[in-house]
């Protein structure tokens, strides 16, 4: 039996105990209270990775409290760029960018008096991966929308590079220049929460996707373009890595109409070696992405160890 301790930080902190890819035992929050989502966003990042250690360390104790289990490996999955157990960029904890995660955890666990090895990678990335696990997709390339306050792509199995989906240019326009990081025509600036809050100064995003239910012109024009933005990022993907799976989740996953998708994703990839793509959307839960955080963390060890 393999053993994985997963941890996913996103809003809240959740960690949970794995056994042969499965999750054991309940899942740990923090900030325990619901109502203190804004709490991370403040932490220094010091205190994160106590946060963090401090999970582990109560996942990897006895029902006595006392003895100690053993893990083979612990994957923590963090928003951003992470490379080589460091995180390089993240918008949405930007107190984390530049740290070097995956040494400071494994410092902190030593001092705990738990030595196991530390994977450190991107939150929709670990999402991909624990759908691959869970339906058995291993062998597989699994592609995941995340579509939150920020927008993530994560992919399974990993692969050398950035992959910043979220940030993929979908127009010319120069007047589109909504997104976090900042940059001109990206698939964020058109469908994150937080662009979309900044384009209807008058309206919450759920308003104008009320309002275009109802038949108001300029709400379902808009709509229709983060259907068409989505579309046109996912035509990309097709285009350079091939059509297979494609899996949407993410809080803000409920603005998503698949038909309205297909219709656009059908009119941008034409050439019929292609045309086999196939989309889902997945309910968000805390479960997959704490899967795939351990079962990445697993992999990567794995593979060190077969090219030592
Ligand atoms: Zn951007």
């Amino acid at each position: 039996m393999t053993t994985a301790i997963g941890v996913v930080m996103t809003e809240c902190i959740v960690a949970g105990r794995l056994e042969d890819g499965k999750i054991t035992g309940k899942l740990l929050r923090y900030p325990a209270d619901p109502e203190a989502q804004e709490a991370l966003a403040s932490m220094p990042p010091g205190e994160l990775v106590e946060a963090i250690a401090g999970q582990i360390d109560e996942l990897m104790r006895g029902p006595d409290g006392a003895a100690k289990a053993s893990a083979d490996a612990i994957g923590v999955s963090v928003p951003g760029i992470v490379r080589a157990g460091v995180v390089e960029e993240s918008p949405n904890l930007p107190q984390i960018k530049g740290m070097r995660l995956a040494a400071d955890l494994a410092q902190a666990l030593q001092g705990r008096g738990i030595t196991a090895p530390v994977y450190a990678g991107n939150d929709a990335d670990a999402i991909a991966a624990g759908v691959a696990a869970t339906r058995g997709r291993l062998d597989k390339l699994t592609r995941v929308w995340t579509i939150g306050n920020g927008i993530g792509y994560g992919r399974w199995p990993f692969a050398e590079g950035v992959w910043e989906g979220g940030h993929i240019t979908v127009t010319l326009d120069p007047k589109e220049k909504y997104c976090g990081c900042g940059g001109a025509g990206h698939l964020e600036g058109i469908m994150g929460y937080r662009a979309m809050r900044m384009r209807f100064l008058d309206l919450e995003p759920e308003e104008v996707f009320a309002n275009a239910k109802k038949g108001d012109t300029r709400c379902r024009e808009f709509v229709d373009l983060w259907h068409r933005a989505l579309a046109g990022a996912t035509a990309s993907f097709i285009h350079l890595a091939g059509p297979g799976r494609f899996y949407f989740t993410g809080k803000n996953v409920g603005f998503l109409e698949l038909p309205l998708l297909r219709s656009h994703l059908e009119t941008m990839v034409r050439m019929s070696p292609l045309q086999s793509f196939s989309l889902e959307i997945l309910p968000p839960d805390d479960e997959t992405a704490l899967v795939g955080a351990g079962v990445t963390a697993q992999r990567a060890m794995g593979e060190m160890q077969v090219t030592r």
